[in-house]
């Protein structure tokens, strides 16, 4: 085991958290641990107690923790060249570039914006929809895009908005999944339609079979741009390199980020077209660290073991024994689980997912409260059945836990 680094052996978890609420701003809450090792699918808190990470950083960490070969390349990277500004080019820079294009299978003309995060890579796509010149862009209701100001225009949630109006204008929520919705509001005013083919941070929500082709000829149809946000969904969350290519359709824009650099920062916005790389010129967005070679190596390592290592099947093949167990293990509280590959939705009965939470946290698993009625659940892409299997022997005493009252 990797030795703790100096200053933070010792120190219980309770003292590093009392001394978080007085040196960082309440914006995510009081954290519920301090954690300070990883090795797989498992991290450790302050206090020497394992968990199995079922969220993996947000559906970030998609080779688990301290992964071998990202950490070498990261280490490798930054040992030769750390970072240079957007200046200058990086062989890192451009390979993780044609990556991406090859990945999507790109057509003629495409393009990369590499970026820092997801909110970043949102606010390159909101300036090219900008760049139409038409003033009206579509979202849906229960969007996230991110917490920066454009981003944040995107996002559905009230409770995230409106402290920061004014944000950016123009911007209108139409019901997710409503076609009828959406072909009222689409004419040649639009600029662009932002969805995500799942709904994350809304409780993970698929969009219905069908919407986003329709989605595609619909905006297709008025000259709007088609954006779709795989921020969460994308690098083989879902099973597939991208969520929507299994729908069979090429958006305009996509934006990556979370899983893209396996948990170092990086994201990324992909023009599609001549006509979609053609409206963000030069001079007109720019961002320091975006794409630097350590981001842009370790983004190349995470993709080149999900290939190597065959992580999209397992990520199927993980993600059914998952959906399929958790209903039947969650005994009345789980009455369905949505979602694809390792982004699942476990829906409850009754709105216990904040006590599931905690009693699974006790227990020695991280998942996440993503709505009053919903876990997520967004683990390493190399969870072994082993461990979902281990997740699933102990929900019904987490069920239990969670509502002691209750006949299961
Ligand atoms: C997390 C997320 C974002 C924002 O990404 P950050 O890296 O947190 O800025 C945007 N869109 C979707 C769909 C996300 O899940």
């Amino acid at each position: 085991m990797p030795a703790l680094p100096a200053g933070l052996a010792g120190h219980a978890g309770a003292e590093w958290l009392d001394r978080y609420t007085h040196a960082l701003l309440p914006t995510y809450g009081v954290p519920q641990r301090a954690l300070v090792r990883g090795d797989g699918a498992y991290v450790w808190d302050a206090d020497g107690r394992r968990y199995l990470d079922l969220l993996g950083g947000i559906a970030t960490n998609v080779l688990g923790h301290a992964h071998p070969t990202l950490v070498g390349a990261v280490s490798a990277q930054l040992a030769t060249l750390g970072h240079v500004s957007n200046f200058f080019a990086s062989p890192q820079q451009v390979a993780l570039a044609e990556r991406l294009l090859a990945l999507l299978e790109a057509p003629q003309g495409s393009r990369v914006f590499l970026a820092n995060s997801g909110a970043e890579a949102n606010e390159g796509a909101f300036k090219v929809a900008r760049r139409t010149g038409r003033p009206r862009i579509l979202a849906l209701q229960g969007a996230f895009h991110g917490r920066t100001m454009g981003a944040l225009a995107l996002t559905h949630k009230p409770d995230y908005r409106e402290p920061f109006a004014p944000l950016p204008g123009g911007v209108e929520h139409v019901p997710a999944g409503d076609l009828g919705a959406l072909e009222a509001a689409l004419d040649g005013d639009v600029a662009a339609l932002f969805v995500e083919v799942i709904q994350g941070e809304a409780g993970v929500r698929p969009l219905p079979e069908g919407y986003l082709a329709a989605a595609r000829e619909l905006t297709a149809s008025v000259g709007a741009l088609l954006v779709v946000d795989e921020v969460q969904t994308g690098v083989g969350r879902t099973g597939h390199w991208f969520a929507h290519t299994r729908h069979g359709v090429v958006p305009d824009v996509v934006t990556v980020a979370k899983g893209l650099g396996g948990g170092i920062p990086v994201g990324a916005m992909v023009t599609l077209g001549e006509r979609a790389s053609g409206l963000l010129g030069a001079g007109q967005h720019g961002t320091t660290f975006g794409g630097n070679p350590v981001a842009s190596a370790a983004a190349l390592a995470t993709l080149h073991v999900i290939e190597r290592d065959g992580l999209l099947d397992n990520v199927s093949s993980v993600g059914r024994r998952l959906a399929e167990g958790a209903p039947a293990a969650g005994g009345s509280l789980v009455t369905d689980v949505r979602g694809e590959g390792l982004l699942l939705g476990l829906h409850l009965a009754r709105p216990r997912a904040k006590e599931l939470t905690a009693a699974a946290l006790e227990a020695g698993f991280i998942v996440n409260a993503v709505g009053p009625d919903t876990v997520r659940l967004a683990p390493p892409l190399i969870l072994t059945a082993d461990q979902a299997d281990s997740f699933l022997a102990a929900l019904p005493q987490l069920v239990q836990t969670a509502e002691p009252d209750e006949e299961s």
